[in-house]
């Protein structure tokens, strides 16, 4: 079967890592067709929007899309509307990609990189599930206005719109349920129910949900908790799911317990399984075409993509490998060099997991 592959390599390192992440995907002898477009800032410049209809419509007729990164600080002062990290959530919004799957691993060579004790984070295997189309980034209404009552009338104000929808809540549940099945089968799920109503909505829906599925153990937990839990015993958790905000800032945070940011792939699903596949990290702009960004991360999600969106298992297990090989062999790009390591550069990566996967 030919499975058709996006490739948007984005802004900063995108088209550097993505490279690298589009050699490794030949070398695995599936039959792929892989085609490239420009998106972000790099699309605005040759088109003047972030997200051309011609990439949209390469995106809307692939099975999966790898994505590079987009954004640098020289497009800060466009409009919203034309910003590259529009590109994100206008292909979001297209595809229905309403569910975000960030694993956060700490790969036993890479246990120093943590800035937590060892003893804290070694072992440490937490998936995150974030709902990505609903919640105050899309809620309106939403803006700038003039208070027209209460102690700030007369003042310039904004405003955005918190607001889930059963349905919406439901079937990110069902995904978290469903995922917790696969691993150890535990599931907490994270919200600010004891403050917004959106919340308490989302905690009723969630215990709805749960009775489909009597063999999980469900938790709550109010999100300045787990943020703080998240430092203080990370491995107590498993699968959490969350909303779009709380998500956010959550899968962030448990990317950082790992250490390296480079190391983190991620997956963005929509209801038929077509998936969006990215590194968790950005475009990098501070170290952008000097050759030494770290392209584990986007080789990694493009293992995601075999799994999640074309049914490829085993081409997945040979990536992960792959970059486990080469990290037990010492190779470390300059984010998670240490002493007595040898230091790549990103094509020189790219070069070693190749290798590792033609042993
Ligand atoms: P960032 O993730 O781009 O960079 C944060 C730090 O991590 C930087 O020091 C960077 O050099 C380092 N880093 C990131 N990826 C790395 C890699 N693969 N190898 C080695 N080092 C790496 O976050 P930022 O600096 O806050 O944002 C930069 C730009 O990226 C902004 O314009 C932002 O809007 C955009 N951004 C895009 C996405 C996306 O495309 N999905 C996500 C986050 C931020």
């Amino acid at each position: 079967m030919t499975h058709r592959i996006a490739v948007l390599p984005g802004d900063g390192i995108g088209p550097e890592i993505t490279e690298q992440a589009v050699r490794v995907l030949n070398e695995l002898g599936l039959a792929l067709v892989i085609e490239q477009a420009p998106v972000g800032g790099a699309a605005y410049d040759l088109s003047g929007h972030p997200l051309p209809p011609e990439t949209l419509a390469l995106a809307q007729n692939s099975s999966a899309i790898l994505f590079g990164a987009v954004g640098d600080w020289k497009y800060d002062k466009l409009p919203r509307e034309h910003r590259p990290e529009q590109a994100i959530l206008g292909l979001r919004k297209a595809l229905g990609l309403f569910a975000n799957l960030r694993p956060a691993i700490l790969y036993p060579e890479l246990a120093n990189a943590s800035s937590l004790k060892p003893e804290i984070v070694s072992g440490l295997d937490i998936l995150i599930l974030r709902e990505l189309t609903g919640d105050i980034y899309f809620g309106q209404p939403r803006g700038v206005r003039i208070a027209t009552d209460g102690p700030y009338k007369g003042e310039q104000e904004g405003f955005d719109t918190m607001r889930y929808a059963v349905p919406e809540i439901k079937r990110i549940a069902h995904l978290g349920f469903q995922s917790a099945m696969k691993r150890s089968r535990k599931l907490c799920s994270v919200d600010k129910a004891n403050v917004l109503e959106t919340s308490q909505l989302w905690r009723d829906t969630v215990i709805e949900v749960s009775k489909e599925y009597p063999d999980v153990a469900l938790s709550h937990m109010y999100v300045d908790n787990a943020a703080m839990q998240l430092v203080r015993a990370p491995r107590e958790f498993d699968v959490i799911v969350t909303g779009n905000l709380f998500g956010d800032i959550l899968s962030d945070e448990a990317a950082m317990l790992t250490g390296s940011i480079g190391m983190l792939p991620s997956a963005s699903l929509n209801a038929s399984g077509q998936g969006l596949y990215e590194p968790s990290h950005g475009s990098a702009p501070d170290i952008a075409g000097k050759g030494v960004a770290n392209p584990l991360a986007t080789i990694l999600s493009a293992a995601m993509m075999l799994r999640y969106s074309l049914n490829e298992p085993v081409a997945a297990d040979r990536i992960e490998d792959a970059v486990r090989q080469v990290l037990s062999q010492g190779f470390r790009t300059a984010d998670i060099n240490e002493s007595g390591m040898t230091k790549l550069s990103t094509a020189e990566m790219g070069d070693a997991v190749v290798a590792a996967l033609n042993k």
